[in-house]
């Protein structure tokens, strides 16, 4: 049973939603997959050990709902982050995609204004849009840097209310240096939220905006357990900020948001925090080799601080794809014009992808010029 016959376009969706995709990198069931920027390596046995125990343990009290407000999470969180926060300072929900809603629901709104630096993520825009946020994306450098003078120029050009600032960004790369945060927050009263999905990649992950929290209420630095934590089917993201910006995002969640099990499993992954990290300079070790093969196989490779580089430029980026694809390597078409982006992954995912690709650019050479 179906149901009636009928269409998206026979119903009354709000207008700004009429065709509109669902995000969706290609989920595709292929040998190696270095599309999404995930850790490829499963958590240890014994971190899988006690996940069991903990979902055995709690099963018996499912009938329950679990703590609203996730507070030990959020204090093994602090925990983890370090910077003297305390667990007031933290908030916790279904990936960082739920804590930027979260952000966009409560600073965001009819009649305020959100601001990115493109090319940036993806789902900024899709946030911004679900809850009626203006969204504007300025553009970044030639070289897709941005000094303090880019940002706040841009803040005060479009007048925004939040300004979301990723370091590394996402698909570029790029990092984006702490000074230059301390500078556009001592020059604004916007909301200055800091996206530092991949932050445990970068030379000195402790090099975070964090340390400028004890000074700027409006600050938010955001976090998530996805990518260098390698918990990315738990979907548990988190911010750090003054109290009264967590009080703001308790008012818009929805009750009892993060599940039980996600919150204890979340916990159990902090327990392993060096495990879970333990391949995180394995895997930036692999990107900046992998950046120096593509550059000796004439490729245009943007430096990258992540776990993940875009590079090209071709002229025919989605025949490249493609061909990855049809030997078994599903990287991302995204980014600007020709480009490609490609995740760290185990080293025989990379000599799979390197080998893939020596046979697709033999095929399709074109390349857009420099
Ligand atoms: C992957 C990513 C995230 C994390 O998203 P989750 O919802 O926590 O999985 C956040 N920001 C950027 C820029 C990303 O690339």
């Amino acid at each position: 049973m179906a149901g009636p016959d009928l269409t998206l376009a026979d119903l009354p969706l709000r207008a700004e939603l009429i065709g509109e995709e669902p995000y969706g990198a290609p989920q595709l069931d292929v040998p190696v997959c270095l599309n999404v920027n995930e850790n490829p390596y499963p958590p240890s046995s014994a971190t899988v050990h006690d996940m069991a125990r903990a979902i055995q343990q709690l099963a018996g009290n499912v009938n329950r709902y679990p703590d609203r407000e996730a507070t030990g999470l959020r204090t093994d969180l602090a925990r983890y982050l370090g910077f003297g926060l305390t667990a007031d300072n933290i908030w916790a929900a279904n990936g960082s995609n739920e804590v930027m809603t979260h952000l966009l629901s409560a600073f965001g709104g009819p009649g305020r204004t959100v601001l990115s630096f493109a090319p940036t993520y993806s789902m900024y825009p899709e946030y911004a849009r679900n809850t009626l946020t203006r969204y504007v994306a300025s553009p970044r450098r030639d070289d897709y840097t941005l000094t303090a003078d880019d940002i706040l120029t841009a803040i005060e050009q479009h007048q925004a209310d939040i300004v979301i600032l990723t370091t590394p960004n996402n698909p570029t790369g790029t990092a984006l240096p702490v000074s230059v945060v301390e500078e556009v927050l001592e020059a604004t009263t916007a909301i200055v939220v800091v996206d530092e999905a991949y932050q445990e990649f970068t030379e000195i992950p402790d090099d975070s905006a964090c340390a400028l929290l004890s000074r700027f209420g409006r600050l938010v630095v955001s976090r998530t357990m996805s990518k260098a934590f390698a918990f990315a089917g738990g979907r548990v993201g988190y911010l750090a900020a003054a109290p009264a910006i967590v009080d703001a995002c308790r008012i818009v969640r929805l009750p009892y948001h993060l599940s039980a099990q996600t919150q204890a499993l979340a916990r159990v992954a902090l327990a392993h925090a060096p495990e879970m990290l333990e391949n995180v300079s394995e895997l930036r070790l692999q990107i900046q080799q992998l950046q120096l093969w593509l550059r000796d196989h004439g490729l245009d490779v943007v430096p990258s601080q992540a776990n993940f580089c875009l590079f090209g430029r071709f002229a025919d980026r989605h025949a490249v794809w493609q061909g990855l694809l049809d030997r078994g390597v599903l990287i991302r078409e995204t980014g600007p014009q020709g480009y490609l982006r490609v995740s760290a992954g185990t080293p025989d995912e990379m000599s799979a992808f390197r080998s893939a690709l020596d046979e697709v650019l033999a095929t399709f050479p074109q390349r857009l010029p420099h």
